[in-house]
């Protein structure tokens, strides 16, 4: 069995999970909280981030973070490396 099988945005409207617009605020920050509320109760959220974050640049909602979040995360994930190669 796949993670993806597991996850419980395959109960909701795949839309929530693809906002459009203006992230930071008005509805689409809306979207975005009640899509995160999904992840937050999911129980393969954890395989799901690790998937998003390894796949590179992946729009919408996945483990609960946005894109944006996600690309922070590998920036810092890199920082980390050089830092202990150096
Ligand atoms: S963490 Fe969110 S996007 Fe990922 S499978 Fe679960 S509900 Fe879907």
């Amino acid at each position: 069995m796949d993670w993806r099988d597991g996850g419980l945005c395959l109960r909701e409207d795949p839309d929530l999970f693809f906002p459009i617009g203006n992230i930071t605020s008005g509805p689409t920050a809306l979207q975005i909280d009640e899509a995160k509320a999904v992840c937050s109760r999911c129980p393969v959220a954890r395989q799901c981030l690790s998937w998003a974050v390894g796949a590179g640049s992946v729009e919408g909602i996945w483990g609960g973070t946005t894109e944006g979040e996600r690309r922070s995360m590998r920036r810092r994930a890199m920082r980390r490396q050089a830092q202990a190669a150096a």
